[in-house]
């Protein structure tokens, strides 16, 4: 813990000032049945006196409260502290190039109320920000909660961006966005503060706190893919936090050609515009689909999904090689990274779960095995349709609680 620290991290308008608040709080979150004073000291490391002064401070501000009395064997009961739900609330914005998905979220990472709206085809990234202010707005009304209680905006993007300026650079799926200085623009609107990171990166961070583990990956399955990583108990970013790029690997040496110059990558055989292109050439659609409208491509990838379902072979063969293209990439990254779990999620899961079924993830268990020493677990999200943007909410009560410098930096 150095002091340069909790300085910086006081500069912060809007989050939590002191550093060891910050501690105590995690530790009371962590706390299933609530925690007493005396465990927080034990737990912590900090005084008696400290606890007993942070905690003063803690019920004050509202994030916690005094619970049950839990009996020992001498003395005085113990007064166990819970987080209040209603201390601080976050607001998450997941910006995928289909759909735009707005949540607000609870202490405690409750969702509140969600919003959906279909990615506006206008290219003009001013009119984009604008709407996605008043959709914020609007959000908090419907959730009837207090405004000076929102902790901030955390806004989930595909990658690449910049951390350091707040910028989505030109996302290959989002066609007119070029340097948009995201971050700078939704403060102004809301007054909020806001915090930008990956898609891959939030949907981990989402995960993380529904219990996944401290060592997995999230595979992302959207209008791209990527890889969200959680090692050793923290959500990996990489130096520039642009990690999870995972799109060129090659999984099928007879693949489709990619624009980086290679056939068969990953995310050629999963993108949802190749596959409904692949299925229109196969057979597998039999009708025409204008593949630079995304809601058309969107509809036809439900559609194929069916039509594979009901079996017919050219749709199967579709889906089948995004399947096998996916497990692939995810046997070789959890064999790189020595991980227990592979959860799958982001806004396509729902479509491609009934294809991912026990015998092909077996298939993955039994080559990862002879490799490892242990199991690897596969799974789907734990958090849901929107782990994106409750993954970018995530991200803003995780600066609340986490203690890790790494992350008390990034915003
Ligand atoms: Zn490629």
């Amino acid at each position: 813990m150095t002091a340069a620290v909790p300085a910086r991290r006081a500069a912060r308008q809007g989050l939590i000032a002191d550093f060891n608040q910050t501690v105590i709080l995690d530790a009371v979150r962590r706390s299933a049945d609530g925690i007493s004073r005396v465990e927080l000291a034990a737990a912590t490391g900090l005084s008696a006196q400290a606890v007993t002064n942070i905690v003063r401070q803690l019920i004050a501000g509202d994030l916690i409260t005094e619970g049950r009395r839990a009996p020992i064997a001498r003395g005085k009961p113990r007064t166990m502290l819970n987080l209040n739900p209603d201390g601080q609330y976050a607001i998450g914005v997941h910006l995928d190039p289909a759909v735009i998905t707005y949540v607000i979220l609870n202490l405690v990472g409750e969702t509140l109320a969600h919003v959906r709206q279909i990615t506006p085809g206008d290219p003009d990234p001013t009119k984009l920000t604008a709407g996605a202010a008043a959709q914020i707005e609007k959000l908090i009304k419907k959730a009837e909660i207090s405004r000076s209680k929102i902790v901030g905006v955390g806004i989930a993007a595909p990658g690449p961006i910049d951390i350091d300026r707040g910028v989505v650079i030109d996302p290959p799926n989002l066609a007119g966005w070029q340097s948009v200085p995201i971050r700078h623009a939704i403060g102004e609107a809301t007054g909020l503060p806001v915090l930008l990171d990956k898609d891959v990166t939030a949907a981990a961070t989402a995960e993380k706190w529904h219990g996944a583990g401290d060592d997995f990956l999230f595979f992302y399955l959207g209008t791209g893919v990527g890889a969200g990583l959680v090692l050793g108990g923290e959500v990996f970013r990489g130096r520039t936090h642009n990690s999870g790029q995972i799109g060129n690997i090659i999984v099928d040496n007879d693949g489709l050609p990619c624009p980086c110059g290679y056939r068969g990558c990953l995310g050629e055989g999963s993108q949802p515009r190749r596959m409904v292109h692949q299925a229109v050439a196969t057979g597998g659609l039999d009708r025409a689909v204008d593949l630079d409208d995304r809601r058309a491509v969107e509809t036809a990838l439900v559609e194929l999904a069916d039509r594979a379902a009901a079996g017919n072979s050219a749709a199967e063969k579709v889906m089948d090689g995004m399947v096998r293209g996916v497990l692939k990439a995810a046997e070789d990254i959890a064999l790189l990274l020595d991980l227990d779990r592979v959860v799958f999620g982001g806004p396509h899961w729902n479509t491609f779960a009934p294809f991912f079924t026990e015998e092909r993830v077996a298939v993955l268990q039994r080559r990862h095995q002879p490799q490892s020493t242990h199991p690897l677990e596969v799974s789907g999200t734990l958090t849901g349709d929107d782990v994106g943007a409750v993954g970018a909410a995530t991200l803003v009560l995780d600066h609340t609680f986490s203690t890790n410098p790494a992350v008390l930096l990034a915003s």
